[in-house]
């Protein structure tokens, strides 16, 4: 049965806030609930703030200090980019859901603070249940009881979720090397799949995949259960030959056969991933980006460095999928990355595989059913023409397999920034690696012993990168996970409406292609996996990209955010980002230049300038094609920027102002 999706406009505030009186009354009931609740605490105190104050001079001058400065806050605030607008198809951001926006509000004025269920009320737990439903969508185990149940929390973003995952599994990786350590020091016999601890090697400790080093510490544990004198000798001389001890530099000195580790993830990477290398020490050098096809990983090219690595005796810390590429929105097959973990691992190459999934991860509702089941892709597919392929179909399948994820709620979640990323593990017992005693803020380790998964991760501050972090925020996500949970018929209409548009948008470009052909090149240089496409132009005739970037750019200029043209006479926005040529496959870089006539049929081709302009459209609005007022903003997208086009090359300008250098790629 199809999903009636009209519960949609109930969702928004709404391009042209037609929700208004329901967010107005909605807002207004629960803003005087929280007022009614600060008056019925100890009701008959005298207010501290007494009644005559509001006449103070310095009172009324203060307040019209206030005034003033909001007003001025809401001129600047006007000024916004209109990213309720269907005519919004920019960057990766639309109007917050409704529910996730009254949340927020209605909740900051308790001023929750999730680091611990001390300084958080109620949300804490809201914020593990969070983690629990973001984990039934990827398909990891969420029942809390379990001893391997999942774990998942929110963070700032994506960035900071990224930061987390490499911090986490470099400490589990590193793991089994001071396990052996300390049961060395403490004259311990630990014997581990058959063998004794002592008899393997760093690299073999090294080589364990996420699994095992779980197995081994579980392992430590249990042969100690009961004796606390020796576990307390233990866990110190653990934690004094830990690498987040002792630092990169002394570890690895006193390790000397061990090298460094390397992280394999696509040339595609979003920032945040080198920015992660410099933060923990690892260095970016030791970053290796795979080359891509299509804008996804290429993965014999991995399996190459694999075998590289393994020969070498290099070891790897993580491969790092990709799950909706930044600038196209592609996928990396997961599948892939999963198969050459396992049969590595088999080999005594084990890592621990991650997915980037920030744009992608709200994909996942698309492939559920209500009750948590993976739909059949048959069944996906029928709300579509392209989607999904084969490939992005066991890619979303592969997930419930990866041992960590970051999946971003302000995106693909709909969520208002505050409730920026999120991480989530496999195994919740992934986190005991980074897990810190701070007494100041924490109970007695004492009653730990016996904790149930909820008593522990109400002290999430242990456990995560971030500190203070707020409350508001896991309620918005919370709320929104509750009224559309994250299956297919419910949040999945969101993504599901999204690649619809997309869909549409690469049609229309190919007709729009076809018309110009002989005038200009219109060209999609990778088929899009999901809900963004770009496209490149050039006028036919030239072949120099410095010309072409000038060309598209002049074109960008009536379509990308500029503060200084009133808003009201903006018709569209989209984004843009650049391509580089010379680090695509020999064969997609002819390819995508030939197909732009930049270079000529099995020429090598010079470009004058190493990147090219591309077109970025980021397609989240669910009234793109408003079937009501029978206006789809997607076609009357496509036939100004058809109208753009043809006016640049009519009226090509006298001398060159700019040559599309200074359009930097997106950084979202
Ligand atoms: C957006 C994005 C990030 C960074 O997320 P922020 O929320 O902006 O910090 C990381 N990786 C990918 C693939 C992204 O698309």
């Amino acid at each position: 049965m199809k999903p009636d999706a009209s519960f949609l406009n109930a969702c928004f505030l709404g391009a042209y806030a037609e929700n208004n009186d329901l967010f107005e009354r909605l807002l207004v009931e629960l803003l005087r609930d929280h007022i009614y609740w600060r008056r019925n605490f100890h009701p008959d105190d005298p207010p501290p703030i007494p009644p005559f104050a509001q006449q103070d001079a310095a009172y009324v001058d203060f307040v019209s200090r206030l005034r003033h400065e909001l007003q001025m806050l809401t001129a600047r605030l006007k000024r916004s980019t209109p990213l309720s607008s269907p005519r919004y198809m920019g960057h990766m951001v639309s109007d917050p859901l409704l529910p996730g926006l009254l949340a927020q509000m209605i909740t900051i004025p308790y001023n929750p603070n999730n680091v611990s269920s001390d300084a958080s009320a109620g949300t804490i737990d809201l914020e593990i249940d969070v983690g629990l439903q973001l984990a039934r969508m990827l398909g990891f185990p969420h029942d809390e009881a379990a001893p391997n149940c999942a774990f998942g929390h929110l963070t700032s973003g994506g960035t900071v979720a990224n930061y987390e995952a490499l911090w986490i599994l470099r400490a589990l990786k590193y793991l089994p090397l001071a396990i052996q350590t300390a049961v060395n020091v403490c004259h311990l016999e630990v014997t581990f799949n058959g063998r004794l601890l002592q008899s393997y090697d760093d690299w073999e400790l090294f080589n364990l995949s996420v699994d095992s080093a779980i197995a081994l510490a579980e392992t430590c544990r249990d042969q100690m259960q009961g004796d606390t004198a020796k576990l307390r000798a233990f866990l110190e001389a653990l934690e004094s030959n830990r690498i987040e001890t002792l630092g990169c530099i002394d570890f690895h000195h006193a390790r000397g056969a061990l090298k460094p580790p390397v992280i394999l993830i696509a040339q595609t990477a979003h920032y945040s991933w080198r920015k992660a290398c410099k933060l923990l020490g690892l260095g970016h050098n030791h970053l290796r980006l795979m080359p891509t096809d299509g804008m996804r990983m290429d993965t014999d090219a991995l399996e190459q460095t694999l075998s590289t690595c393994a020969s070498q005796h290099v070891p790897v810390l993580a491969v790092v999928g990709i799950l909706g590429t930044t600038e196209y929105g592609t996928l990396d097959p997961i599948h892939e990355i999963v198969r050459l973990r396992n049969a590595w691992n088999q080999k005594g190459l084990g890592f621990a595989v991650h997915v980037d999934a920030a744009w992608g991860g709200y994909l996942a509702s698309l492939f559920r059913e209500e009750s948590g089941d993976l739909r059949p892709r048959e069944q996906v597919r029928q709300a579509f023409h392209y989607f999904p392929s084969a490939r992005v179909y066991e890619a979303v399948a592969a997930l419930s397999a990866v041992d960590s994820v970051t999946v971003d709620p302000h995106k693909l979640g709909y969520l208002p920034y505050g409730s920026g990323g999120a991480f989530v593990c496999r195994d919740h017992r992934m986190t005991n690696s980074v897990a810190e005693d701070v007494p100041y803020i924490f109970t007695d380790p004492e009653h730990r012993i016996n904790q149930t998964y909820r008593e522990r991760f109400r002290e999430l501050g242990r456990f995560i990168l971030e500190g203070s972090k707020p409350g508001a925020a896991a309620a918005a996500v919370y709320v929104t996970h509750r009224t559309l949970p994250l299956d297919h018929a419910h949040l999945g209409q969101l993504p599901q409406l999204s690649i619809q548009a997309t869909e549409h948008l690469y049609d229309l470009m190919k007709n729009m292609a076809e018309r110009l052909a002989g005038l200009i090149h219109v060209h999609i240089p990778f088929e899009p996996d999901s809900n963004l496409l770009c496209v490149a132009f050039n006028p036919a005739g030239n072949t120099s990209a410095r010309h072409m970037n000038a060309f598209a750019y002049r074109v960008y200029a009536h379509l990308r955010v500029d503060r200084a043209r009133p808003l009201q006479a903006q018709q569209f926005f989209s984004s843009s980002t650049l391509l580089y040529p010379d680090s695509l496959a020999p064969t997609e870089r002819s390819r995508i230049l030939n197909a732009l006539g930049l270079i000529g049929p099995n020429q090598p081709g010079v470009l004058d300038t190493n990147s090219i302009f591309v077109l970025r459209h980021t397609l989240m609005n669910p009234w793109l094609r408003d079937s009501v007022n029978q206006i789809d903003y997607v076609a009357e997208y496509c036939s100004h920027l058809e109208s753009l086009l043809r006016r640049e090359l009519d009226h090509p300008p006298s001398g060159e102002q700019n040559d599309g250098t200074c359009s930097g790629g997106c950084h979202e």
